[in-house]
């Protein structure tokens, strides 16, 4: 099994670790490698897009031709696990709290409207504890930073952790979406659960 993870910008490198601490966990025989190029994506059994800047992240997938076969591998079946800015690119509907709909390039495949940057100034980062019951895990930290938040989902997306009135963690089939960084915390729990999907 190989697990890619989409490595222009942000938390690509903690992704990794924290993917091979759960391949550990789980006694897995995979192996976690850096995705840049098409060549690079046509190998993986799962891909993760980090968190980071979406924009940037977007672009760079754009320029370098790996957007377009996001698209079609990710509608075939291709196991994904966005967190924050990674869920902004799932998502088929975006906007901006301050500016509100802006163009992007993304993948927009989810049933999920999103809003980046929708804690605030004062709140840009913030940590908070979460139930991750019902993925199979216990309550753990998590750290929001500059985080989007899911604000609907529709179709097939279901919630799997809200807090407030917004969903922290959607699935829809093959794609996994967090608005926190679940790379960040001291639990492994959503990299283990993502692994069982590519498992099955
Ligand atoms: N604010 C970023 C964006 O809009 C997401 C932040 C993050 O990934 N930590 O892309």
């Amino acid at each position: 099994m190989k697990v890619g993870i989409l490595a222009y910008q942000g938390s690509f490198e903690e992704h990794a670790l924290q993917t091979k601490l759960a391949i550990d966990k789980l006694h897995l025989n995979a192996d976690v490698v850096p995705v840049k190029k098409p060549s690079e994506l046509n190998v993986v059994d799962g891909i993760i897009l980090p968190g980071g800047e979406s924009t940037t992240i977007g672009i760079m997938a754009q320029k370098l031709g790996v957007l377009d076969m996001l698209k079609d591998k990710i509608s075939s079946g291709l196991p994904v696990l966005g967190t924050c800015a990674g869920a902004i690119m799932l998502a088929k509907e975006v906007s901006d709290a301050k500016v509100g709909k802006k163009s992007q390039p993304l993948i927009g495949l989810m049933d999920t409207t999103i809003i980046r940057n929708y804690y605030g100034r004062q709140r840009e980062s913030f940590e908070t504890t979460l139930d991750f019951s019902t993925i199979g895990g216990s309550t753990a930290k998590v750290v929001f930073i500059r985080a989007p938040a899911i604000t609907k989902t529709w179709g097939k997306a279901k919630e799997l952790l809200s807090l407030g009135d917004n969903k922290v963690m959607v699935q829809e089939d093959n794609m996994l979406a967090t608005t926190f960084h679940p790379e960040l915390s001291s639990t492994t729990i959503v990299h283990e659960y993502f692994l069982s999907i590519i498992k099955k």
